[in-house]
């Protein structure tokens, strides 16, 4: 079939090359590539801080699968390194195996994303520890990730168009130099409900981050920082410190309904204080630049094929066309991009084959997002 895909961040990446693994053919059509998107703001660790997930086999399905997908790029990632393979020149994704620690401060604290992590790498994969859980998982390297989830979009065929879908209908007009599509996705996280008649359910969430130089243990620079600790519950505000190669992660905000992407001077001093009380090998490092992200929040994530009953006329593409909307992810859209990604490949291969009209997998996703936000769980699972 042939499937546009719009939105260049990491769901929109993971479902092309999803897609095109598939055997679709696949044109990507964005007006922001992946490193202007918010997917390029993530640090970013798997994780779903706080979001959850209705129980149903589908939703576990979307985190276990994510997971597994990770740490299967991980692991290969880590052979063809021992194998002298190198990280720059060869096609090495990357995403590497992190040890980090679980602050809990809760008297029941929330280990709800505890059985995922075991189901897919053992029982013993999480740790107690003083204050907290200690644990091991991927680290996905934005935007770095990105730059190696297009190569590999490019590798299995996909193309891209870098401009504005004004609406689902001009796909059509010949403008976009793309084929007629027989489905379309809409993957445009927080303005993904603008193309499909508008979205109330859809907040952004802003977050601000600060990047650090990470050491390198040459030239009296302190030795590379590799674990991680997110400390969600902290009274003073949410706090994390994610060390990828170069840089160090650290956050972080949680701003619900706050459109303004200048990072905050005030803020961005009280999040390095805050970090530097948890992870003292901070002070003195070197800031490398500082960022904000608004996150595509939204009540539920919205993954299903969309009701050709709720689009207005002029956001309905041509006639008998469907459309499956996967946006909204908030906090987590890194962390679900693979199991959102194996989802629409199969609501395409259901419509294909005439079944999948209409069948909805809905995850109470975080209206808030991020390094550990989210809503709070409400009678789901969460994860
Ligand atoms: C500070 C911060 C830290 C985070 N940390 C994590 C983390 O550790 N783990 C995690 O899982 N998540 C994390 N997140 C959340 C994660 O970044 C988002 O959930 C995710 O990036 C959403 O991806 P997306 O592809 O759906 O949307 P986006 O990345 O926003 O991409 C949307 C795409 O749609 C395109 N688009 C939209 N409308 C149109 C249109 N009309 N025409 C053409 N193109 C259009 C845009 O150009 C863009 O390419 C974090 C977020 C922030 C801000």
């Amino acid at each position: 079939m042939k499937i546009t895909v719009i939105g260049a961040g990491v769901t929109g990446l993971s479902c092309a090359h999803e897609l095109a693994e598939a055997g679709h053919e696949v044109t990507v059509v964005a007006d922001r590539g992946p490193g202007d998107t918010v997917s390029a703001r993530a640090a970013a660790v798997w994780f779903p801080y706080r979001t959850a997930v209705p129980s149903g086999e589908d939703a576990t399905r979307l985190t276990e699968r994510s997971l597994l997908r990770f740490v299967e790029l991980a692991d290969s990632a880590a052979a063809a390194v021992a194998d002298g393979a190198d990280d720059i020149t060869d096609d090495i994704a990357p995403v590497e195996m992190r040890r980090g620690t679980v602050i809990e401060r809760r008297g029941t604290p929330d280990r709800s994303w505890v059985p995922a992590v075991t189901a897919v790498l053992g029982t013993d994969a999480v740790r107690p520890t003083a204050g907290g859980v200690e644990t091991t998982l991927p680290m996905i390297m934005m935007p770095t990730y990105l730059a190696w989830l297009m190569d590999s979009c490019r590798v299995a065929g996909v193309q891209f168009r870098w401009r504005k879908v004004e609406s689902l209908a001009a796909l059509y007009d010949g403008e976009y130099a793309t084929a007629a599509p027989d489905v379309v996705v809409v993957a445009g996280g927080l303005r993904g409900g603008e193309l499909l008649g508008g979205d109330e359910e859809v907040t952004p969430v802003r977050g601000q981050i600060v990047v650090l130089a990470n050491g390198t243990g040459t030239d009296g620079s302190p030795e590379p920082l590799t674990d991680w600790i997110t400390d969600d519950d902290n009274p003073d505000g949410e706090t994390y410190v994610l060390p990828r190669v170069d840089d160090i992660v650290v956050g972080g905000t949680a701003e619900p309904g706050v459109w303004d992407e200048t990072p905050d001077p005030e803020t961005a001093r009280a999040i390095l204080a805050r970090a530097v009380a948890l992870v003292p090998e901070l002070e003195g490092l070197p800031v490398l630049g500082h960022g904000t992200g608004l996150r595509p929040g939204r009540t539920t994530i919205r993954l299903e094929v969309v009701d050709p009953a709720t689009l207005p006329d002029n956001a309905a593409p041509a006639a008998g066309v469907p459309v499956i909307a996967a946006y909204g992810h908030g906090g987590a859209g890194v962390t679900l991009s693979w199991g959102t990604a194996e989802r629409v490949a199969e609501l395409v291969a259901g419509l294909a084959a005439g079944t999948a009209g209409g069948e909805t997998v809905t995850c109470s996703a975080p209206a808030v997002g991020g390094v550990a936000e989210g809503v709070q769980q409400q009678g789901d699972v969460q994860v």
